[in-house]
């Protein structure tokens, strides 16, 4: 099986003689056992094997094993959303008094975790612009930085990540890659590949595809060597008391990242996907091959009509000629990049509206990636207390328009697009 089509039909599970063709949805919080012993070694990390929902259901692990063989990694973890997805990768190998280090170009809730929340956890985040150069990012870097963190397509700028440059950035200094790869999705990149050592999800997005059910995923390449750097990840290297003093790389090798988020974090904050939406997300996963080329393929034709209209002032797609990102993207995303492009309508806030306000088909909602066209103006709806000084500080032009293209015909949309660009 070796074929991303194949991979995302097939992967994950495969029923022996008998046993349902579909994913099954394991519907139950817990898991039978016919000793006290065979129970108890489950509890020690002894046997493997499903006890309590919390921390593993089979419905949840054959997606979860999907998503892995899609990105082409070793172990992986469903979780209750991209948020918890990006949580857990850094707080599995941040403790307090731990730093790293983020691209600033990255999706606002992230933004806000790692710049806000985590701050308050101890745990301190330095963003760089991925614009700087290599000596000045390596200058952020300091002895407890345990993490380089960028997406792989930014949410909502559309700047792509150059994924080997930081990859050789945080190698030398000792410490994994982690991608947020939502919008490219491994249909059109697998960031292991390039030397990403983590790889983070919001399903909620493409793979997921119908805006149906709030989800995210880990992944682990088991590429990075956390023994080399035993200093550096104790957590990981040292016995873990509350497991009886196990130690993660010796017991379980390339699987120590991913058990110990597992039986650890997943255990103590308990942010689980349920096996309901698992099974919706293996749904959106059976067509993500065939849905992603469409959903570039519309948004190329929209970005070009964008870019020749007289009313928009400027527009942002990977795609484009001439696009910052553009030799970017013909490295990493040789297939195609996403659906989603930003784009700003001249004049300001009130001509940007009466555009939203005009159009039929594309609504406005705040999602991206789905089967649904449709769009969000951050000045006006999540950033709108905000004035435009401020918004310009956070990195979002006041006009910028967030589209997300989905799967109706391009020149409904196109059509759509016109007439409300004609109402301004
Ligand atoms: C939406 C999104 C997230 C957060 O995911 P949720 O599933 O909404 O929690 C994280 N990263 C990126 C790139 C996203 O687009």
């Amino acid at each position: 099986m070796s074929k991303i089509e194949t991979k995302c039909i097939q992967a994950g599970w495969q029923p022996k003689q008998g046993e349902p063709r579909q994913v099954p949805i394991y519907q139950s919080t817990t898991f039978k056992y016919d000793t006290s012993d065979a129970m108890g070694k489950l509890f020690d990390l002894e046997a493997s094997g499903y006890f309590y929902t919390r921390l593993q259901n089979p419905t949840n692990d054959a997606v979860a094993n999907k998503i892995c063989a899609l990105e082409g990694g070793v172990a992986a973890m469903l979780t209750s959303s991209g948020q918890a997805a990006n949580f857990f990768a850094i707080f599995n190998i941040c403790e307090a008094g731990d730093h790293f280090i983020a691209s600033s170009s990255i999706y606002g809730g992230t933004f806000n975790l790692f710049g806000t929340t985590m701050k308050k956890m101890g745990i301190e985040c330095s963003f760089f612009d991925a614009k700087m150069s290599d000596d000045e990012i390596k200058a952020l870097i300091k002895p407890n930085t345990k993490a380089v963190f960028g997406e792989t397509i930014t949410n909502p700028t559309c700047d792509v990540f150059d994924i080997e440059r930081f990859a050789k950035i945080a190698h030398e200094a000792g410490v994994p890659l982690i991608i947020d790869n939502t919008f490219a999705t491994p249909v059109n990149c697998r960031p292991i590949e390039w030397g990403a050592d983590i790889v983070t999800h919001s399903t909620t997005k493409y793979m997921d595809g119908h805006a149906s059910g709030v989800g995210g995923c880990i992944v682990d390449s088991g590429n990075f060597d956390w023994e080399a750097h035993k200093e550096k990840f104790p957590m990981l290297t040292t016995p873990d008391e509350s497991y009886h003093g196990l130690v993660y790389t010796e017991k379980f090798g390339k699987g120590a990242y991913i058990t110990k988020a597992t039986s650890q974090l997943m255990r103590d904050f308990g942010a689980i996907q349920s096996p309901q939406n698992a099974f919706y997300l293996n749904l959106g996963l059976e067509s993500l091959h065939v849905r992603m080329p469409r959903h570039c393929e519309n948004a190329l034709k929209i970005a070009k009509f964008l870019k020749s209209s007289d009313k928009v002032a400027w527009i942002k797609y990977p795609e484009l000629e001439g696009d910052e990102s553009y030799e970017l993207a013909k490295k990493y995303l040789p297939n195609g990049s996403c659906g989603v492009m930003c784009f700003g309508i001249k004049g300001g806030r009130a001509e940007s509206i009466k555009f939203m306000d005009s159009l039929k088909l594309v609504s406005i909602v705040t999602h991206v990636a789905d089967a649904r066209t449709c769009l969000l103006h951050p000045a006006s709806h999540t950033h709108r207390q905000m004035t435009d000084e401020q918004l310009l500080e956070a990195g979002i032009a006041p006009d910028l328009i967030r589209l997300s293209v989905g799967l109706e015909n391009a020149d409904d949309l196109i059509e759509d697009i016109r007439q409300a660009l004609d109402k301004i």
